[in-house]
């Protein structure tokens, strides 16, 4: 190599290595210790450099290594090293064959450089997206604040009712009426249970959460997430049509996200419809033949405003006096988080349809 260009390189820390099969040789440039951290002297050979790699990166390198020798090519990889001083360090190393100096043999040659700022930064955005995630959940949440407060004092006003029942049965002079007693008292726990259901859905879902994929059940994905966005809904004279498709259809999912998604399209179709004559709300899941689930919530309302079909996912894209435009930009990163499409469309009958699909989960 021209030994301008080499100190061009190393200026702007890049390694560059050379590797030998026939005697598993490696060669580095000088500036391996600042790159790679770790002195050039420790890197004699291939089982050396394999040494210095992160154990769960090691058989990934091998095989790059190994690949590009027996087909010829490039290969492109991401690895962490420990350093001398035992930092972890990630770096991005391309390598290509050659032929080598005896006739008929190949020999790797490539460049190694470091990207933890990459990394780092990268981590930060996915940092930042979780908690935009979760941000719009809480305001979401927000926005429902009055439905659930309602929703839970209904059973809170219903147990007080069956308490003072309780009351007045016990106390009734002479006759102790035990049975009808214990019936309203069995009519509050129930009633209990309907609160404490509510507050634990709510309270997984305000729950911030590493993002935890898990295999779930789409009928049980649709049917919580109905629980919860459709509260106070069914008061507004929406007819509500949900078809969750076979049952054991299964996705590998986050299940707060997923259901997030679905909150978030429920109640942007109600919304959409608080002035139409007609309220038909449709949630319909169905499994494709490409191995894909699609979900599907429609509706009755005015469709999709001209001011907005462009620009629809984008963040703070909002035609509502109070709107945060978030809801479908997030919707639409979790759904490409999990390997699926997202888009819109218009209804026949005049509303707007929003569909995802996610990948079916194997076995
Ligand atoms: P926000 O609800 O805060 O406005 P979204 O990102 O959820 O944020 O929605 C962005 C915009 O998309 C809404 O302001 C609205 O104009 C449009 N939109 C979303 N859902 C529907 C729907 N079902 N029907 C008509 N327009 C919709």
């Amino acid at each position: 190599m021209a030994r301008d260009l080499r100190e061009t390189l190393e200026e702007v820390g890049i390694c560059t290595w050379s590797l030998e099969p026939a005697n598993g040789r490696v060669t580095v440039s000088e500036n391996c210790n600042q790159v790679l951290g770790v002195p050039a002297r420790c890197l004699s050979d291939h089982d050396a450099f394999q040494a210095i790699l992160h154990p769960e990166d090691r058989a990934a390198r091998a095989a790059a290594v190994r690949g590009t020798l027996e087909r010829g090519g490039r290969y492109s990889i991401e690895y962490r090293v420990r350093k001398t001083d035992g930092e972890i360090r990630w770096l991005r190393s391309q390598g290509r064959a050659e032929r080598g100096r005896s006739p008929g043999s190949v020999r790797l040659r490539g460049i190694v450089y470091c990207i933890d700022a990459h990394r780092q930064a990268e981590a930060r955005l996915q940092r930042l997206q979780a908690d935009l995630i979760h941000v719009s959940r809480l305001s979401t949440m927000g926005e429902m604040a009055s439905a659930l407060a309602h929703e839970v004092n209904q059973p809170l006003g219903a147990i007080g009712i069956y308490a003072a029942a309780c009351d007045y049965l016990l106390a009734e002079s002479g006759t102790i009426r035990i049975d009808a007693a214990r019936d309203a008292l069995a009519a509050a726990i129930g009633q209990t249970q309907r609160a404490g259901a509510i507050i634990r859905r709510l309270r997984d879902f305000v729950t911030r959460g590493e993002s935890d994929r898990q295999f779930e059940s789409v009928q049980g994905l649709i049917g919580d997430a109905c629980d919860l966005a459709l509260i106070g809904v069914r008061e507004q004279g929406v007819n509500t049509r949900i078809d969750p498709g076979p049952p054991g259809t299964r996705v590998f999912a986050d299940r707060v996200q997923i259901q997030q998604v679905l909150v978030n399209l429920i109640r942007n179709a109600c919304e959409a419809m608080r002035d139409s004559a007609r309220r038909d709300l449709a949630i319909v899941a169905a499994v494709q033949d490409d191995g894909f689930v699609r979900i599907s919530v429609s509706d009755t309302g005015p469709g999709i405003s001209e001011a907005v079909a462009e620009t629809l996912f984008l963040p703070f894209v909002t035609t509502k006096p109070a709107g945060m435009g978030v809801g479908l930009s997030v919707s639409q990163s979790i759904v490409h988080a999990h390997g699926g499409i997202f888009w819109a469309d218009s209804t026949a009958t005049g509303g707007a349809t929003f569909h995802f699909i996610l990948p079916l989960a194997e076995d």
